[in-house]
């Protein structure tokens, strides 16, 4: 495993659609480990594989309960992974970007979402996702559509101390 570096705003890695994952190799094992390892050190909750300068549909969202501390952490890891799903609810959050250093903004996202996907051997699978889970998971599949979060905030700024989970 390795920490690999961030690749952040501008550079054109986080503007392209990234690539369709076909081979479940050993490759594949090995970037999802690394991107495991980078987002758990940066700290953040989430990565995009473009994040760390790869042009892959591959995700990894690590995280527990936004309103209890005592719900142990979840990690997902999803190769291709698209929305089929989502609530016309939405709801406001606040977010920051691993890849957007130094601000944070104000975004609408669907309340719940549900996920397809295939996990790392090639499998099928489905999340179903709410609130702050279902905002990471938009935010990611944006990253592997070359969006960035700043593309739908309402407004951004710099925030006074850093406290916010990154994505
Ligand atoms: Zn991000």
């Amino acid at each position: 495993m390795a920490i690999r570096e961030l690749t952040t705003f501008p550079n054109e890695v986080l503007r392209k659609r990234a690539a369709e994952v076909t081979e479940f190799d050993s490759e594949l094992k090995d970037l999802i480990n690394d991107m495991v390892e980078t987002m758990r050190i940066a700290p953040g909750v989430g990565l995009a594989a473009p994040q760390i300068g790869v042009s892959k549909r591959v995700i990894v969202v690590e995280f527990g309960h936004e309103d209890d501390e005592t719900v142990p952490n979840q990690l997902y890891v999803v190769i291709n992974p698209e929305i089929v799903k989502q609530s016309n609810d939405k709801v406001s959050g606040i977010e920051g970007c691993l890849s957007v250093p130094g601000v944070v903004g104000e975004v609408d996202r669907a309340r719940v979402v549900t996920v397809q996907g295939q996990d790392s051997d090639g499998k099928r699978i489905k999340i179903r996702a709410q609130g702050w889970l279902a905002r990471i998971f938009q935010h990611e599949i944006d990253h592997i559509n070359g969006m960035l979060y700043t593309d739908r905030a309402e407004n951004i700024w710099q925030p006074e101390q850093d406290e916010m989970d990154s994505i």
